[in-house]
């Protein structure tokens, strides 16, 4: 089994580092993988011009799943828009046809006091986000700027398919069935018509899944429950703009963007797994990032695309030991107490695993 690992810029390096010691270590007990690492986002231009060059491209396509750091700095702020960083993942979602985004919102016990919230109301959190990627207003056509009675104008277009809309609610419901059988469709029905269709056509495919509750809610309210009373949602569905937005509030509910990774899924079950953070270049080189995401997008990488359950729990359960044993980067860590480095907590969880 091929995994391309695409570690980018900034702190990725690093954290992709640790991900590499767990992964080696599971192959020295005999699981059957092999990695290979090529440049992407601010370090593809630098190897080549391009934020995702042909190689790395070819790469990611020849492997079983992709690992990814992350992209971006402030020296490649100034490049024109097809050499930036984030080209080169926008790129590679599209070239992938990569349409539904995972993103797990878990809170671990030991970190409940890292969440903004009081902890009776996040205390076991553990919900499921998909977000459709590849669609609505981030890639409608027509899109623009134009001058309208003598003033500047900006325009972009929210549209769907219903095939698109039925892929994504579609790994809704398959997610729904692998966990409690509870599915909220997220939309804004009352104002916009893309927003109806998304519900027509989510109430079609709930046909094929009698087992699943399925719920809608408008997206503003939705935004308020998940401050409100989060554990009242399993898996959210909905699409990439309202998804975007709902996904961060969710990460934050559980305290640091430096413990959650995500999955990118096209319909074959190939992926793109990583971190939800960036690429943090204010800590970057300084041996001061989580890796925790990272291991834990290996992790989503080895259950989803790899079909290796046991691995995966055997980094998940690696992972929630060392938290028990105490182990804190800087972002998790309660005021005055001690704190491990990005190298120490990939050693600490490599010794749990
Ligand atoms: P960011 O996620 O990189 O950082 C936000 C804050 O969280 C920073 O203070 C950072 O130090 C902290 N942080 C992030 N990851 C951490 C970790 N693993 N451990 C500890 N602290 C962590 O977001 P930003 O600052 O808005 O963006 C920085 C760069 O990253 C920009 O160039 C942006 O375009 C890029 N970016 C890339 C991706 C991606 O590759 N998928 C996603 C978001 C932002």
């Amino acid at each position: 089994m091929k995994i391309a690992v695409l570690a980018g810029d900034g702190i990725g390096p690093e954290i992709m580092a640790q991900a590499i010691k767990v992964l080696d270590a599971l192959r020295s007990d005999g699981l059957a993988i092999e990695t290979e690492a090529a440049p992407v986002g601010g370090a593809g231009y630098d190897a080549g011009k391009d934020p995702l060059p042909e190689r790395t491209l070819s790469i990611a396509r020849a492997a079983d799943a992709i690992l990814f750091g992350a992209v971006g700095g402030p020296q490649y702020d100034t490049l024109p828009r097809a050499m930036r960083p984030e080209q080169g993942l926008l790129r590679l979602r599209k070239e992938l046809s990569l349409f539904a985004n995972l993103r797990p919102a878990v809170l671990y016990p030991e970190l409940a006091s890292a969440s903004s919230l009081k902890p009776e109301i996040v205390a076991g959190l553990d919900i499921m986000i998909l977000r459709e990627l590849t669609g609505d207003i981030y890639f409608g056509q027509p899109r623009g700027r134009r001058e309208t009675d003598g003033e500047r104008e900006g325009f972009d277009t929210m549209r769907y398919r219903e095939s698109e809309i039925r892929r994504i609610v579609r790994a809704g419901f398959d997610t729904a069935m692998k966990r409690s059988r509870k599915l909220c469709s997220v939309d804004k029905a009352n104002v916009l018509d893309t927003s109806i269709l998304w519900r027509e056509v989510a109430n079609e495919v709930a046909r094929d899944y009698p087992q699943v509750e399925l719920s809608h809610m408008y997206v503003d309210n939705a935004a308020m429950q998940l401050v409100r009373a989060p554990k009242q949602f399993d898996v959210i569905v909905t699409g990439n703009m309202f998804g975007d937005i709902l996904s961060d509030e969710a990460s934050m509910l559980t305290g640091s963007i430096g413990m959650l990774p995500s999955a990118s899924l096209n319909a074959r079950g190939f992926g793109l797994y990583e971190p939800i953070h960036g690429s943090a270049p204010d800590i970057a080189g300084r041996n001061l990032a989580n890796p925790l995401a990272t291991i834990l997008s290996a992790a989503m990488l080895l259950r989803h695309s790899l079909h290796q359950e046991a691995a995966a729990q055997r980094v998940e359960t690696a992972v929630r030991k060392v938290l028990a044993q105490g182990f804190r980067t800087a972002d998790i860590a309660e005021t005055g107490k001690r704190t491990v480095g990005t190298k120490e907590m990939g050693d600490a969880v490599l010794a749990a695993l």
